[in-house]
């Protein structure tokens, strides 16, 4: 199969450069855990009966609490690719699409893609 694509190969990482990477993410997942956590003391329950606090203020507060809610669904996921990928470090770096080397490049700018630039692509204009 000669895909045009094949010129955009990337090189596999080297075992410095995936140290790196492996590093930055075990200190993005503390830093994600202390914003699940940060995110959780300030959901507390909206107090729907309360009299002081006018309507538009009562829909502001559930609006503010459905935003942390995807923030933290968002997070969490975050969380379990990390997770995943610290799990099997031996994975890390390859497309779960085409088993191709995601390229430095790419996993510098987003270190948890599990996708090559190209899968993602047409991922996207699907
Ligand atoms: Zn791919």
């Amino acid at each position: 199969m000669q895909n045009s694509w094949c010129v955009l190969k990337q090189a596999e990482l080297t075992t410095p450069q995936k140290k790196q990477l492996l590093s930055q993410l075990e200190a993005q997942l503390t830093e994600l855990e202390q914003q699940v956590i940060a995110i959780h003391s300030r959901g507390a329950p909206v107090q729907l009966d309360q009299q002081a606090v006018g309507r538009v203020s009562r829909i502001d507060a559930i609006q503010q609490q459905q935003m942390a809610k995807a923030n933290e669904i968002q997070v969490s996921h975050q969380i379990l690719r990390i997770k995943q990928i610290l799990l099997d470090p031996d994975e890390y770096g390859f497309c779960h699409e085409c088993g191709e080397s995601i390229g430095i490049g790419r996993l510098t700018i987003h270190p948890i893609a599990e996708l090559c630039i190209q899968c993602q692509g047409e991922l996207e204009h699907l």
